[in-house]
């Protein structure tokens, strides 16, 4: 009954014959119709292969989950929360598509953009650090998925360097939507205060609790890391937009300095630096970026830029926002 699909397996192919006139044939794939090749990658509940569609030869990731081991590690919720955030996400260049989910007896598929260059982790770690030129790029089309996915009432909660992808032409797709919080949009409010937070639901009681209590019987929980956590999740167990620009503000930092603001030897001492904003900015780095990061790093949510205000900060000047930043060429890592 959980897996039950709900159409997204579903396409709609327009086919129009030599006397011109259309006809729409709906589509439902499955395994069957793809040829499954290297292995991208492997989450702690799934496998990433690189898979082809034997018709139409577009390449795609297709995300492979094993029901049993999530049923039995209690992620079913999540990955339903995966799953709806990507299908209400569909339409934007800096966020990785869902385009059909199927299932067999075994695991449940989840077919998607493919990201050639993998995480910008991984060019971080491999240059040590980037240039202005390059943060300014990267850290903007970030920001322009991240105003695209508040709009639509998502925030991700994880974004970290990790979750951002990278395509054939080193464009970014941001992924790992399994721990994002679906907000009811305007015509529907229901549970939302005034300042734009939350209330605490099931979800994200489970969500602050496997993340504020170091147990090491859970070292496999979802949030891998904590070096992005936002305070207000660890003071307040909640999160709101801003949590996400929290993490930006993170981000920013770390493509800059080679390393995120807040670490430790451990989750705890983690925490601890977060909550009391312990963190110092390396030398030599750059004065805007400086000025943006520390209007980012404010522990109030609601004192922290908004979207706007950061798109109209001297360090992205001379950004065309919109679908300008998608059509420009992405600068050479260097
Ligand atoms: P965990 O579930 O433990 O948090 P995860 O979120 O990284 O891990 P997956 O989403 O299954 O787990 O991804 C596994 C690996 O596959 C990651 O390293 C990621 O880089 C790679 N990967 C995921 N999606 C894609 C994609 N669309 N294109 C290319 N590589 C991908």
């Amino acid at each position: 009954e959980e897996w039950k699909d709900r159409g997204a397996a579903v396409s709609i192919q327009r086919h129009v014959d030599s006397n011109g006139n259309q006809t729409h044939r709906i589509v439902k794939k499955g395994v069957q119709d793809f040829n499954f090749g290297r292995t991208l990658g492997e989450g702690s509940y799934s496998t990433v292969l690189a898979a082809t569609d034997r018709q139409t030869l577009t390449e795609y990731a297709i995300k492979v989950l094993d029901k049993r081991h999530i049923i039995k590690e209690k992620k079913v919720k999540y990955v339903n929360i995966e799953k709806n955030t990507l299908n209400r996400l569909g339409d934007h260049p800096g966020i990785v598509r869902l385009y059909y989910t199927f299932q067999d007896e075994r695991s449940l598929y989840f077919v998607l953009d493919l990201a050639t260059g993998g995480e910008l982790l991984g060019f971080v770690k491999k240059l040590g650090s980037f240039d202005e030129e390059c943060t300014r790029f990267y850290g903007a089309q970030i920001l322009d998925a991240i105003e695209y996915m508040h709009s639509k009432g998502v925030i991700h909660r994880d974004l970290k360097p990790e979750n951002v992808l990278l395509d054939e032409q080193m464009h970014v797709k941001i992924t790992d939507f399994g721990t994002a919080k679906i907000l009811d949009l305007p015509s529907q409010t229901r549970t939302s205060n005034t300042d734009g937070k939350t209330q605490l639901d099931r979800q994200e009681q489970d969500f602050a609790n496997n993340i504020g209590i170091p147990d090491h019987e859970r070292a496999n929980s979802f949030v891998g890391t904590a070096e992005y956590v936002s305070p207000e999740l660890l003071t307040d167990k909640s999160a709101c937009k801003g949590s996400d620009l929290w993490a930006f503000g993170c981000i920013i930092f770390q493509l800059l300095a080679g390393r995120p603001p807040f670490k430790a030897a451990n989750e705890y001492q983690t925490f601890q630096k977060i909550v009391n904003l312990e963190y110092q900015f390396p030398p030599g780095f750059p004065k805007v970026a400086r000025d943006l990061v520390e209007r980012l790093l404010v522990l109030d949510p609601t004192k922290r830029l908004t979207i706007e205000n950061i798109k109209s900060h001297p360090f992205f000047e001379g950004i065309l926002w919109g679908k300008q930043l998608w059509k420009q060429k992405a600068p050479r890592l260097k």
